[in-house]
């Protein structure tokens, strides 16, 4: 029995957690639950699962949580604010972490450094902190595990030695090259000079895959790939140009690893983001998921292009960001959120996510990050310039 924290158990991939974690009571126990706000969604999650913790990371929220608890009789403990969510992520067997954005490094990081077993959904503490992260996993003897659908699929098409030591480098293996294949969103043939107008929701409506809305912009973007770019660059040993990002609209091949045989593994699959999670926690075994079986006839054809980067700007933005190395990523990724989040709010247009990073990239200092520190020093300082940008519409 192992017992599991789920961090961002409230999110799409949260949820997705603890639809597998109930099918398989005999070989999991929740230890701890995990929100922003979502007070109702965490109430319900606590009922079914009876966690030992909750944990919210808005402090505002705790009082009010546990006497909603205590009223109904249930006995979990409330922690709040990222102590509370460190706390957690170090004390389970298997942490999931799955917060979206930033918010994610430190309890993630809390989990790699207790030696934990990592199931890793939260891209962004990698993208952020790519080299002092895996120098942790390292170091404290973690197991990291990728979630993300494309970076488990790459994962399962490895040698087998790769996948049982990360310190065995999958291209001293016979490795080529990683094919990091992408849906293109729903704006992949949308005429270019519509895309000013686009709505969030129009964006948040993925053509195959249900997720947040943070993910889905920068799906609707590619800067989701870009940050897969990077985070495979770190899971994997490799650089950026080691790995192609391949269109494929249908979603069915989930990524590709070539051999210098000529041979190409490729893993395939509905999307349905409760096969990566099954294969993460049950690794090395198997486990239903409760995933049906892809139906490769009615599917029918599985069609490939190469990416545009010129209606995906994000992708060679991110793409210079893993060759420039350093806080480059951090600063990457920082302006991204808080361009994603004005887009959403109405603040942005979708056309200027990709101009509000470049200009942040432009104006920010890369350095070498020696600690987390530097790496949430690259943070605050990318956000505060994003914000200045985009309050003062400076675009060009
Ligand atoms: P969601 O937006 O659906 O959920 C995010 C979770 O993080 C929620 O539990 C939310 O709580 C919590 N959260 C948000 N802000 C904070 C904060 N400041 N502090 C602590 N917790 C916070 O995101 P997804 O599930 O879609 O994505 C989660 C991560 O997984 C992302 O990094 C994403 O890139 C990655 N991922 C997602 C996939 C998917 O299919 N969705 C696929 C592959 C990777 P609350 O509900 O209270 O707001």
């Amino acid at each position: 029995m192992q017992s599991v924290t789920v961090l961002g158990s409230t999110g799409s991939v949260g949820v997705s957690t603890l639809d597998v974690l109930a099918r398989h009571p005999e070989r999991y126990s929740v230890y701890a639950l995990t929100a922003n706000r979502s007070l109702d969604v965490l109430f319900n999650q606590v009922e079914t699962f009876s966690p030992r913790y909750a944990v919210l990371a808005d402090a505002s929220l705790v009082a009010e949580f546990a006497s909603r608890l205590e009223l109904a009789g249930l006995n979990t403990t409330v922690l709040s604010g990222e102590e509370g969510l460190c706390t957690v992520a170090r004390e389970a067997d298997v942490t999931m972490a799955a917060i979206v954005g930033a918010a994610g490094l430190l309890p993630t990081m809390a989990a790699v450094e207790a030696g934990k077993k990592v199931l890793l959904a939260n891209k962004e503490a990698l993208v952020m902190a790519g080299p002092l992260f895996m120098d942790a996993v390292v170091r404290h003897g973690a197991t990291l595990l990728p979630i993300d659908s494309e970076h488990n699929a790459i994962f399962q098409c490895l040698p087998m030695q790769s996948q049982s030591d990360s310190q065995v480098i999958p291209f001293s293996k016979g490795v080529q090259r990683i094919l990091l294949t992408g849906s293109g969103g729903p704006f992949r043939t949308t005429p270019l000079a519509d895309l000013v107008n686009v709505t969030p929701d129009q964006a948040c409506a993925h053509p195959n895959w249900s997720m947040g809305r943070k993910i889905s912009v920068d799906s609707a973007t590619m800067m989701n790939k870009g940050l897969e770019l990077i985070e495979a660059c770190w899971l994997f040993h490799t650089d950026a140009s080691n790995i192609d990002i391949i269109v494929h609209p249908q979603s069915v091949i989930h990524s590709m690893v070539e051999y210098i045989d000529g041979s190409i593994l490729a893993q395939l699959g509905n999307p349905d983001m409760r096969t990566p999670i099954a294969h993460a926690l049950a690794w090395p075994e198997r486990i239903v998921s409760g995933v049906g079986s892809l139906d490769i006839i009615a599917q029918g054809r599985l069609d490939f292009e190469a990416p545009d980067e010129l209606r995906f700007p994000c992708l060679r933005l991110a793409r210079d960001a893993a060759v420039r190395g350093g806080t480059a990523p951090a600063v990457l990724n920082a302006a991204n959120e808080i361009a994603v989040e004005a887009f959403l709010d109405g603040r942005l247009d979708f056309a200027s996510i990709a101009l509000v990073i470049e200009q942040v990239m432009a104006q920010v200092e890369i350095v070498e990050p020696q600690s987390l520190v530097d790496v949430q020093h690259a943070d605050n300082e990318s956000r505060v310039c994003a914000i200045e940008i985009i309050a003062k519409k400076t675009l060009a």
